[in-house]
């Protein structure tokens, strides 16, 4: 029987809640396809802050870089909120990208036709969109700072202090990502559209001409553009028009988030995180740690769920398991479960995390 390795992050918040529900999921299609796990729990975010005064421990990271796949929860929360900026929780995510450099962000918003009418979008029946976020450089990752100046002005206010952060590009990395939205659009539609704000942004100017330089090499993929401010507008407008978008650090994601919105809850919405091949991809639901609601049995376990799938898919290449997983979230949904998040109508039944999970797994 193969065994593969994954690190758990269950992090703060509903993050335990919906990584135990995914674990137990993993295990059960696992056992179903002849192939098993070797868990190890670790560290990062408000909990490692608490237990070692930073929210990423070296030993964490070493945990990920020797696993096949890591399963992360959610990190943050108001109790961590005051902490100095360097030590906050969220900067866990960034070290654990750069760590294992994560530098590609597949976000699918998939609209499961049983949830069109939790959508806040009316008349949505179709919706099937790859986001393809950068994921390691731009404005996140370039020069921030601040400077303070006494200069006067011509209104007689002094200037004060400036803050500044830096979106910078370079060619190897958005050649990099362009090919992976090429890639994925080809095992798609074969549409993508480029979203940037090349009227104003140098480096989105850049990211155009990188675009067109490579789109030959992928004939049989459309290649279109989208200023960021349109396609906002665009996703609600006509959101089953998309295929794969690619799109910077910043722009993926926000745009990631109202897409997942439109598909009814950011409960329900999985990603990645992706390296170069053979190296360890990292799966978390989209939403955050969710303090209002930890502890509370209300969180769904689904983003978390479906992001084991994507595990199962992209990082160990078990299709069936992963198969399997999704045909049985559906299966859940078409018989009437739904958490809190995606109830919206009388026959909707009602179920917290822990039964949610178990009406999965009845139905691996
Ligand atoms: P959030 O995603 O945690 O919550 C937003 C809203 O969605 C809340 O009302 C919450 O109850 C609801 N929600 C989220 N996940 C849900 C689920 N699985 N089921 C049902 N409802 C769900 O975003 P926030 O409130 O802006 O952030 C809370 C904390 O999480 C902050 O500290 C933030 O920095 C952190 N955060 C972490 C990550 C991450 O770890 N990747 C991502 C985003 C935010």
């Amino acid at each position: 029987m193969k065994t593969y390795k994954i690190a758990v992050i269950p992090g703060d918040g509903i993050g335990p809640e919906v990584t135990s529900a995914a674990v137990s999921v993993l295990k059960a299609a696992g056992e179903l396809e002849g192939i098993s796990f070797e868990f190890t729990e670790c560290d990062a975010g408000g909990c490692a802050i608490d237990k070692y005064g930073i929210p990423l421990p070296e030993a964490t990271l070493e945990t990920c870089r020797a696993s096949d796949a890591v399963l992360l929860g959610a990190v943050g929360g108001p109790r961590w909120d005051s902490v100095e900026p360097s030590k906050r929780p969220e900067r866990a995510l960034l070290g654990l990208r750069s760590g294992l450099g994560l530098y590609s962000n597949l976000r699918p918003a998939l609209m499961f036709k049983e949830l069109a009418s939790a959508s806040p979008v009316k008349n949505v029946e179709t919706m099937d969109i790859l986001i393809v976020r950068e994921l390691t450089g731009g404005i996140y990752f370039g020069k921030h700072g601040r400077a303070d100046s006494s200069e006067v002005l011509s209104d007689g206010s002094v200037k004060g202090v400036t803050a500044y952060d830096t979106e910078e590009y370079s060619t190897a990395e958005i050649t990099r990502i362009l090919k992976e939205g090429f890639r994925y659009a080809q095992g798609r539609s074969k549409k993508l559209t480029l979203v940037d704000k090349a009227n104003v942004l140098e480096s989105s100017r850049l990211w155009r001409e990188i675009a067109a330089e490579l789109a030959p090499s992928y004939p049989d993929v459309v290649l279109d553009y989208l200023y960021v401010d349109n396609c906002s507008m665009q996703l609600i407008h006509r959101p089953s028009t998309f295929d794969v978008i690619v799109t910077s650090n910043m722009f993926g994601d926000i745009l990631s988030d109202e897409a997942g919105m439109i598909t009814g809850s950011i409960g329900m919405l999985p990603s990645a995180s992706l390296g170069a091949p053979g190296t360890p991809g990292m799966y978390e639901p989209v939403h955050g740690s969710a303090p209002d609601i930890a502890g509370t049995g209300k969180a769904n376990p689904i983003a978390t769920i479906l992001s084991a799938s994507m595990l199962l898919r992209w990082s160990l290449c078990e299709t069936a398991a992963s198969d399997r997983i999704e045909k049985a979230v559906r299966g859940t949904l078409a018989d009437g479960f739904r958490t809190c998040d995606i109830a919206s109508s009388d026959s909707d039944i009602v179920l917290d995390t822990e039964q949610m999970t178990s009406k999965i797994l009845e139905r691996l």
